[in-house]
């Protein structure tokens, strides 16, 4: 039996209502022609939208949230609870409590300190921030390929920031660490375990290692690849970043990339619930009618959508943070779809693929040309007609030594100022497995009416 999402939503919505049936009738807003026009006009502009829904959409890092999260969020709404405090939200903050511990869960922790906020940025602050008042003035160290944001965070929040080169994989070097760990006072060390790019996944475990000898702080940004620790297909040197995870100080993990959830929802975790001490406040208009724990007691945002606590718990009990469960199976299919994608494109006398194959569900490539300028202009325009017929892919500026290194032999490969500009497609859809074949051809399509018979 399946149900239509608004035939459920209705249902549930007339469920909802009965709980308040007993109080007198109040006035609501009447809806007329007006608003009926209104609400065309509304689809008409969101026309103005690349079609990010579909398989085809095969760009940026744009996941639709899952129908049970569409239908919590809107019945949620109705109430619109604000889960900063407990009178702003009882069960909706309840809920919030119970869905930030199966993210902790799923990372095997056995107590943490955690809660929502409004995306990945803001939680990557409170985990920078929390590390600058364990450690004042020590830098905040991150590898070149770390999202834009913490050299921005750090700088907001007074701490000296330091960009650790990549390798030729995207992942932190570990020698320029150690030797910063020896030469400068690196309190914090940010390991992004899938980086937004290209989705490397920089090797936490042996960072752990260093921390024995160094002793520094370590905060996960798992923003876009957290979930991945649920997969089966990932390699084993992957695995062994994913599996170092529990050892953290903190993680930042956002629902709203992969966890089938609407905008508006990333995550914050710490393994130590003693920090919670730095968030103490006392606000004269906060309502605190309860002894127990107001999420606003331990957040640095204050009113957030209740309606997206509600949205991922719903989610979770559909589709639970199991390994071989059905969420678990949707990542392995993205990142199956990734690795088969690299695979054709390497056989392909278009493309150049980098030779090590994706480590998540992130596959970027260049346009076989002579040189740097020509593959990048190519990329462009292969880029415009891809779209022309419906598909859309992204493209990126990456650094000519995520190639092999006679890709371009004038071009030197050492020097990562020179950059290529490169096509680029995040498979995050469950279904980008099942419409390769279709991605493919359109793909090719498109490169053969850029390139024609354009050989090196
Ligand atoms: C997306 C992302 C962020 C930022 O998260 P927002 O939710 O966009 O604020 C931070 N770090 C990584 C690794 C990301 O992929």
């Amino acid at each position: 039996m399946t149900y239509d999402i608004f035939h459920l939503l209705t249902e549930a919505q007339s469920r909802l209502d009965e709980g308040f049936a007993h109080l007198p009738p109040a006035p609501t807003h009447a809806l007329g022609e007006a608003a009926s026009d209104i609400l065309h006009q509304v689809a008409d502009r969101l026309h103005d939208n690349y079609p990010y829904a579909h398989p085809l959409y095969a760009g940026q890092m744009l996941k639709p949230p899952h129908p049970i999260a569409r239908a919590a969020y809107a019945l949620a709404m109705s109430v619109n609870p604000n889960n900063h405090a407990l009178d702003g939200g009882r069960a909706s903050s309840a809920m919030e409590i119970e869905a930030v511990a199966a993210l902790a869960k799923m990372f095997h922790w056995p107590q943490h300190l955690g809660h929502l906020s409004s995306g990945g940025t803001f939680a990557n602050l409170e985990a920078l921030w929390v590390a600058g008042q364990l450690a004042p003035g020590k830098a905040i160290a991150a590898s070149d390929q770390a999202h834009y944001t913490h050299s921005r965070i750090s700088s907001v929040l007074g701490l000296p920031f330091l960009a650790i080169p990549s390798d030729d994989r995207g992942r932190m070097d570990l020698h320029v660490l150690e030797h910063l760990l020896e030469t400068q006072n690196i309190g914090t060390v940010v390991v992004t375990l899938g980086t937004t790019a290209i989705g490397s996944v920089d090797s936490l475990d042996q960072i752990l290692t260093l921390q024995k000898k160094f002793h520094f702080r370590i905060h996960v940004d798992a923003a876009y690849g957290g979930y991945f620790t649920l997969a089966s297909s990932l390699s084993p040197e992957t695995r062994a970043a994913f599996d170092a995870i529990p050892q953290a100080d903190s993680i930042v993990i956002d629902p709203h990339k992969h966890g089938l959830q609407p905008y508006g929802c990333g995550s914050i975790l710490f393994r130590d619930p003693a920090v919670g001490r730095f968030y103490k406040h006392d606000s004269p208009y906060t309502y605190f009618s309860s002894k127990d724990l107001h999420l606003g007691e331990i957040s640095l945002e204050c009113s957030r959508a209740g309606a997206s606590a509600v949205a991922l718990w719903a989610t979770q009990q559909l589709l639970p943070y199991i390994p071989g469960g059905i969420f678990a199976q949707g990542l392995e299919a993205g990142h199956t779809a990734a690795l088969e994608l690299h695979r054709r494109l390497t056989e392909s006398p278009h493309f150049l693929a980098p030779s090590s194959p994706p480590q998540l569900d992130i596959v970027f490539w260049a346009v076989n040309a002579p040189t740097p300028e020509a593959s990048s202009a190519l990329a462009q325009s292969i880029f415009d007609e891809a779209a022309k017929n419906d598909l859309h892919l992204a493209l990126a500026k990456l650094p000519v030594r995520f190639f092999p290194h006679n890709t371009w032999p004038d071009t030197p490969s050492n020097d990562a100022e020179i950059k290529v500009t490169c096509l680029r497609s995040v498979l995050m859809k469950p279904e980008h497995l099942l419409w390769l074949d279709h991605l493919w051809q359109r793909l090719q399509a498109a490169a053969d009416s850029q390139v024609g018979s354009i050989t090196r």
